[in-house]
């Protein structure tokens, strides 16, 4: 690995990660507009097969979901070069409990303290759950040399409009730079929206206050 920021030297007014490429959580990148604002149905994606999904219809039931999985496959590529695809991880994570079938048929998750045991567990990424994590709490988290998984409202992916919520979605913040927060997003509908680059008071109108820190370095 030869991301700087990975090893913990950033700069407290700057620590960027190298190189994170966004991976979304729909496979055609390009139906991502369609899908969120003009009801398009994800299991259309001619692409969906890239997933790793079983079938069109297993796609189409659990991609709205795959946020976090998304986000773990640029964090594993950042380290790796290489990632599972997007259903490998989501059914590691299922087993292990990060999502919960409901009976009325809907899906709970992601579930950050399974997800947290399933990517030490299985990759050994050191993830911690950061259940009150302010701005500042996010760059003090990459300075240490962290990724930060954060809950966001999905509508930052339009964010000269007011935040209509906050939380329910899931981006990778990968860096600060003076007053700016770097972000990945899987839902991003444009290449501005997925390469995210926001104020730090803008983010914060859109961030619930938690979510999951990674840290990519072997532990002692
Ligand atoms: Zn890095």
């Amino acid at each position: 690995m030869s991301c700087r920021a990975c090893t913990g030297h950033g700069q407290p007014s700057r620590t960027v990660h190298d190189n994170v490429m966004v991976r979304t959580q729909y496979q055609s990148p390009d139906l991502i507009d369609a899908i969120a604002y003009d009801g398009a149905d994800p299991a259309t994606d001619p692409l969906w097969h890239l997933s790793g999904a079983a079938s069109r219809a297993e796609y189409g039931r659990w991609c709205r979901h795959c946020c976090g999985m998304a986000c773990l496959q640029m964090v594993l590529e950042h380290r790796d070069g290489q990632a599972p695809t997007l259903f490998a991880l989501l059914r590691g994570c299922t087993a292990a409990g990060g999502y919960v079938e409901q009976p009325d048929g809907g899906i709970a998750g992601l579930l950050y303290r399974p997800f947290v045991d399933y990517v030490r567990a299985t990759y050994g990424i050191f993830a911690q759950v950061c259940p009150d994590l302010t701005m500042d709490g996010i760059r003090d988290e990459l300075n240490q040399g962290r990724l930060v998984m954060a809950s966001v409202h999905k509508e930052i992916r339009r964010p000269d409009r007011e935040a209509p919520g906050r939380g329910g979605h899931l981006v990778l913040v990968t860096g600060h730079d003076r007053e700016l927060i770097h972000f990945r997003n899987p839902s991003g509908h444009s290449d501005a929206a997925r390469y995210g680059v926001l104020a730090a008071q803008t983010f914060a109108t859109f961030f619930a206050g938690r979510g999951v820190s990674m840290s990519l370095r072997a532990q002692p």
